[in-house]
């Protein structure tokens, strides 16, 4: 049997005829920059957040640059970022002229510690940026109290779990600003690429509108510097009709990770935690496993594609100072054993078996 990591073919199969719909309106109105299906997602995306407003812009990369920027970050200061994230997350940090300061991960959650932020902070340290990793919330919390104490700003980086949340709280809503990607692979995807900041703030808003349209007020009017970064009309119109979609999809991930926690033998590899009370929406499955590398092979073998998110912890990376070591035990570890099984919706239960079966024989041939 083969089976792809990821096959977005099922999920757009079914609302094909909803897409052309939208995508002919925006050719026949030949609008293609703003307009209304921008403002409708921007709408759309607030109320499903359950937040005041959302600022739409052109990916979750810019979307964290842009957030950080109108958070007042600058030159100087240091940004508490996890040591396990997409790399993206310590870009933006860099590229608002800020420093990263990587912390180590929870071993269960793979979401920054809150028991190993403090250690980090000092007279610089000016944010914070959770990243609600493969889906899982980060400790939001925990998080948001020490953020109080120590006088630090929240930033949400949300690429990765679109309709996660802590007792019914959406990530995305707990810190001072959130951003999404729409990366065509995320929980909720464009057919290109795509970005959104959201806050309860009125001015953090107006801020990231500002700089996101070259800091104009209105035509011509400049008040700040800018860049231009836009969601485009043709992914809004798309992201209108997968909106509606994301609660059914976000069930068939469930759906599937619940396969895999029941036919994966728990005494071979380690299955994802989900904390209590709190909503996983795996973006990714990823599972522990010893002698990773020779399973992956395996795997792929039987026809299973497997990705790894990601080899190396950003402290890995020699795009940064070398870091101590000592301080980041977790993330080290864990970069030898994650391993990313297939996961999407439309996976379906025979080969998500057989996949654990082949999981579960690499063991017991071992
Ligand atoms: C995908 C991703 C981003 C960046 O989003 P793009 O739209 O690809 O720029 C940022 N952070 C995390 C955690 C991501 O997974």
């Amino acid at each position: 049997m083969q089976v792809p990591f990821i096959d977005l073919r099922v999920s757009h199969t079914s609302i094909k005829k909803q897409l052309e719909e939208a995508m002919t309106e925006v050719i026949d109105k030949a609008h293609f920059i703003g307009g209304e299906p921008v403002d409708q997602f921007e709408k759309k995306f607030a109320s499903f957040m359950e937040i005041n407003k959302c600022v739409s812009c052109g990916n979750g990369t810019d979307a964290l640059e842009i957030a950080l920027k109108a958070l007042g970050i600058s030159a100087g200061d240091e940004v508490l970022v996890p040591a396990y994230t997409w790399v993206a997350t310590a870009g933006a940090v860099i590229r608002a002229g800020a420093k990263p300061v990587f912390v180590d991960v929870d071993p269960e959650t793979y979401c920054i510690d809150p028991e190993k932020v403090t250690s980090h902070i000092n007279k610089n340290t000016k944010a914070i940026i959770p990243v609600h990793l493969y889906g899982h919330p980060a400790a939001m919390v925990e998080l948001l109290e020490i953020a109080k104490k120590y006088q630090l700003k929240v930033l949400e980086d949300c690429a990765q779990a679109h309709n996660a949340s802590i007792d019914g709280k959406k990530v995305g809503t707990f810190g001072d600003i959130a951003t999404f990607s729409f990366f065509p692979t995320k929980n909720l995807g464009a057919m290109g690429d795509g970005g959104a900041i959201i806050t309860n703030n009125h001015d953090l808003a107006r801020q990231c509108f500002l700089i996101r349209n070259q800091g104009q007020e209105k035509k011509n009017v400049h008040i700040t510097h800018g860049r231009n970064s836009r969601l485009d009309t043709l992914q809004a119109a798309i992201l209108n009709v997968k909106l509606q979609h994301l609660e059914e999809w976000t069930q068939k991930r469930e759906e599937v990770a619940s396969w895999y926690d029941k036919y994966l033998n728990g005494a071979n590899v380690v299955k994802p935690h989900v904390k209590n009370g709190v909503r996983h929406v795996f973006h990714l499955y990823v599972i522990l496993a010893e002698k990773r590398d020779a399973l992956k092979s395996y795997l792929e073998e039987q026809g299973v594609s497997t990705l790894i998110h990601y080899p190396k912890p950003l402290t890995s990376l020699t795009i940064y100072p070398p870091q101590d070591q000592k301080n980041y035990n977790i993330v080290n570890d864990l970069s030898e054993k994650i391993l990313s099984l297939p996961m999407y919706p439309g996976l379906k239960e025979e080969q998500v078996q057989y996949i654990c079966r082949q999981i579960n024989q690499f063991f017991e041939a071992s």
